[in-house]
């Protein structure tokens, strides 16, 4: 079984790396934080807001929503 750090928390996983779009090596619960964040992005720049911000904040809504559920371990 093979293992790999994901770049994004630092953790270490057994099994498969997920791959973002740019190709970095994430576990599967930062990768869905990714691809929430690049829908923030998108969002915001369709309400002319910053994207970065509107990353932060579509992230965090994720997180949370995660968190409500007890899916965060
Ligand atoms: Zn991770």
């Amino acid at each position: 079984m093979s293992t790999f750090t994901c770049v994004e928390c630092g953790r270490m996983f057994r099994g498969q790396a997920r791959r973002t779009a740019t190709g970095r090596r994430v576990c599967t619960k930062c990768e869905q934080g990714v691809l929430g964040a690049a829908a923030g992005v998108l969002m915001a720049q369709r309400q002319g807001a910053d994207p970065v911000a509107g990353a932060i904040s579509t992230r965090g809504w994720l997180q949370r929503i995660r968190l409500l559920r007890g899916k965060d371990q």
